[in-house]
């Protein structure tokens, strides 16, 4: 009798990795906890939809597990094989298919890299509003499978708001295709949403319509350091309605973002190490930072806006700090990278959500906790959506063995407070492989069940992306 192995060889002969050496990359993703690493049995690199259908056919015959991964930039081992399964990697499928300029959209094989997709959109004066801050090395395919959002949602939402369409592939190897180029269409069941972000349990994504967004002419960027965090997630407050306190709304900015004080100071001496000469100025005493981002049509537009926001910022005790627009926002991207830097394996990423008036107490009382447990704990976030990265990081002082309890402890305790302030646990980096024990708490049991019930509707057998999701 053959196995998969002979089979997989016969339908995508060229397009297999089955030597250990070849399918190391594939074994992690960017989540620090190397205990959910695992070597795929074999990688597949499909190139068209139809491959992707023989694939499944042959899985489900055979009842082998299959994890779809993207760029594999995903923070909570999603798109990690199960144990005696296979990856398969959507990398080659990464053709844009058609920027359609008149009605405003673009159909993506999903392996495309989203700032490529950017670079394409840009001279057209277009985007794709939904990005996350990943852009270099994320996929479309994983962006929609996992509901990205990126340093713009608080203006234009997240991923989903921007998916008008997908081909997918289901467990069983049935193509499903579900909405299209239409900005309207109540044509039947709406499965589309079920689909994005649903981490690979679904369905395998093999094409996407997305809607595209006029890109504006002007942006501005604005840093400004606080003495008091209460100070800071006060000025979120005003910003979110586009003003100082007491002003009339105006327009919302693209971007209100967070970085702790000690957090953005590290991030920064880095960057000058590395000849960035960025944001020399963070002085000590600063315990806040935020980034915010104006657009407008014109450069009397844009001025306006800036002059609005500058308010909000100083009239809550914020220092304005100079540098380029691109310099702003160089320290903000560099944080993650940063704090991966001082504690390797030893920290985890977090990305807890609170309705956004709350996002004050969100960061007071993680402080608290941290302060409690005696763990450093860097914080940033995308505060005007109020998503926030809470990360804690091993202090030398505790041990390797003993630094699993203590980090389940404290995440345990972070995901209650979210929760206690109406919030949940994830807010953009998904479930996956790691946060998977903490779903039964954060979901009502009849809500979970209903969600189940979808998944075995959808792949009665487990072979979709086993492990990651749901309990
Ligand atoms: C520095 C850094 C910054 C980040 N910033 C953000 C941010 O601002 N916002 C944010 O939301 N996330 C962010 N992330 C997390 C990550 O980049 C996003 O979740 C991204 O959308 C993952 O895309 P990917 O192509 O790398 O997917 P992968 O990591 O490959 O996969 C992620 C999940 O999607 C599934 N999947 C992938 N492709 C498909 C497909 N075609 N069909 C079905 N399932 C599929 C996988 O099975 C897995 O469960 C950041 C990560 C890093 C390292």
């Amino acid at each position: 009798m053959s196995t998969w192995k002979d089979e997989l060889k016969e339908i995508l002969p060229d397009r297999l990795l089955t030597e250990p050496a070849d399918c190391e990359r594939y074994q992690r993703d960017m989540v620090a906890d190397r205990t959910l690493h695992r070597l795929p049995e074999a990688v597949v690199l499909p190139q068209s939809t139809e491959e992707v259908r023989n694939l499944m056919r042959l899985a489900s015959r055979h009842r082998l597990p299959v994890t779809p991964r993207g760029g594999g930039s995903g923070l909570s081992g999603g798109a990690i094989a199960a144990p005696g399964g296979i990856v398969c990697s959507l990398e080659r499928m990464d053709r844009v298919l058609e920027v359609d300029e008149e009605n405003l959209m673009a159909r993506l094989q999903p392996g495309v890299i989203t700032r490529e997709l950017d670079r394409r959109l840009e001279p057209l004066g277009l985007f794709f509003a939904g990005y996350p801050m990943s852009e270099e090395i994320c996929t479309i395919g994983g962006n929609v499978a996992t509901n990205a959002g990126g340093g713009r949602a608080v203006k234009y939402g997240v991923t989903a708001a921007h998916v008008l369409g997908l081909n997918v592939v289901t467990a069983s190897g049935e193509l499903l295709e579900l909405g299209g180029k239409r900005l309207k269409d109540v044509t039947g069941l709406n499965l589309l949403p079920l689909f994005v972000g649903s981490e690979g349990t679904l369905g395998i994504i093999t094409e996407i319509t997305l809607r595209l967004t006029p890109r504006p002419s002007h942006r501005g960027v604005l840093l400004a350091s606080f003495p008091a965090v209460d100070l800071a997630t006060a000025a979120v407050g005003a910003l979110r309605r586009g003003g100082a306190v007491g002003e009339a709304a105006g327009e919302v900015p693209s971007a209100i973002e967070y970085i702790d004080g000690a957090t953005a100071r590290g991030a920064a001496a880095e960057l000058w190490r590395q000849g960035g000469g960025i944001v020399t100025a963070i002085a000590s005493p600063a315990e806040a930072i935020l980034l915010v981002e104006a657009e407008a049509q014109s450069e009397g537009e844009l001025a306006g806006h800036l002059e609005r926001y500058s308010r909000a910022l100083t009239t809550n005790g914020g220092k304005l700090l100079r540098g380029s627009d691109a310099e702003l926002w160089k320290l903000r991207k560099a944080v993650p990278w940063w704090v991966k830097r001082q504690s390797g394996q030893w920290h985890s990423v977090e990305d807890v959500v609170v309705p956004p008036a709350e996002v004050g107490a969100l960061v007071r009382r993680a402080r608290t906790l941290a302060a409690k447990a005696q763990l450093p704990v860097a914080i940033f976030g995308h505060a005007g959506d109020g998503n926030f990265h809470i990360n804690p990081m091993k202090p030398p002082q505790i041990s390797e063995e003993e630094w699993e309890p203590i980090l389940a402890r404290f995440l345990t305790d972070l995901y209650q407070l979210a929760r206690s302030l109406g919030g949940t646990i994830s807010g953009e980096h998904g479930i996956g492989r790691k946060r998977r024990r903490y779903v039964a708490d954060a979901i009502p049991a009849s809500t979970l069940a209903a969600m189940q019930a979808v998944r075995l509707a959808f792949d009665p057998e487990g072979i979709l992306n086993p492990g990651v999701l749901l309990p």
